[in-house]
């Protein structure tokens, strides 16, 4: 079985940061507050995305003093917005292969469920991968720090007596799959873009067995799936 994260592995989660500022500003402008593009460029100038949120919220409170926007609603807007996202190029050739020749594709995922699923909506990753298979970790109630989402989706699938996981992050994405005896492959942040960055020190079991430049290149460890 084939079993891929879906943040920085299958898209670039930058382009959801910036999606989601997209969609805060497009509010602001919408009722007068201030120019969308004002609105991301801040946003993006900022260290990360809370305080940003904290920053914008505290000015447009001076401008507006009373206001309903609020570092609250400016989560809220970008935990529920419907995503302007795109998969990485080879991604939708790879799983179209990967589903012609009968591997079953699932996707184990960390975050909150509104928030994910729309991420898997507006990449069109529906159509490879059945419902069962989808694991994020706020509808299981644990974790890639623990094995339960691993699990589950194992669980899920007892006739699979082989399984490969593609991730992005050491810190959590090798560890309970090598323990399960799972092969692991990390997608290498080429470009250095990542969320969670890649150069950091971790114990040995938390290591990929197999590092990648690209997600297509995953079809030469089709004997693992
Ligand atoms: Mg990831």
């Amino acid at each position: 079985m084939f079993v891929t994260d879906l943040d920085d592995t299958l898209y670039r989660e930058v382009d959801y940061v910036y999606s989601g500022y997209k969609a805060i500003g497009k509010i602001l402008e919408e009722d007068g507050i201030m120019p969308q593009t004002d609105v991301v460029d801040f946003l993006q100038s900022s260290e990360n995305t809370a305080r940003g949120f904290d920053d914008l919220a505290a000015r447009l409170w001076l401008a507006h003093p009373g206001c309903r926007f609020t570092a609250d609603w400016m989560v809220e807007v970008y935990r529920y917005h419907m995503p302007s996202i795109a998969p990485l190029p080879d991604v939708i050739p790879t799983l179209e292969r990967l589903k012609a020749v009968g591997i079953t594709i699932g996707i184990i995922t960390d975050g909150r469920s509104v928030t994910q699923r729309s991420k898997i909506k507006a990449l069109g990753l529906g159509e490879f991968v059945a419902p069962q298979n989808i694991i994020i970790s706020e509808e299981v109630g644990a974790d890639k720090t623990t094995s339960a989402p691993f699990e589950t989706l194992a669980s899920r699938n007892i006739g699979e007596e082989k399984f490969l996981y593609i991730g992005d992050n050491p810190a959590k994405d090798f560890h309970w799959p090598n323990m399960m005896g799972w092969t692991t492959v990390e997608l290498r942040d080429c470009q250095k873009t990542n969320i969670h960055s890649q150069d950091i020190a971790v114990a040995d079991e938390f290591r990929p067995q197999h590092i990648i430049d690209s997600f297509g290149m995953i079809l030469k460890y089709l004997q693992y799936c």
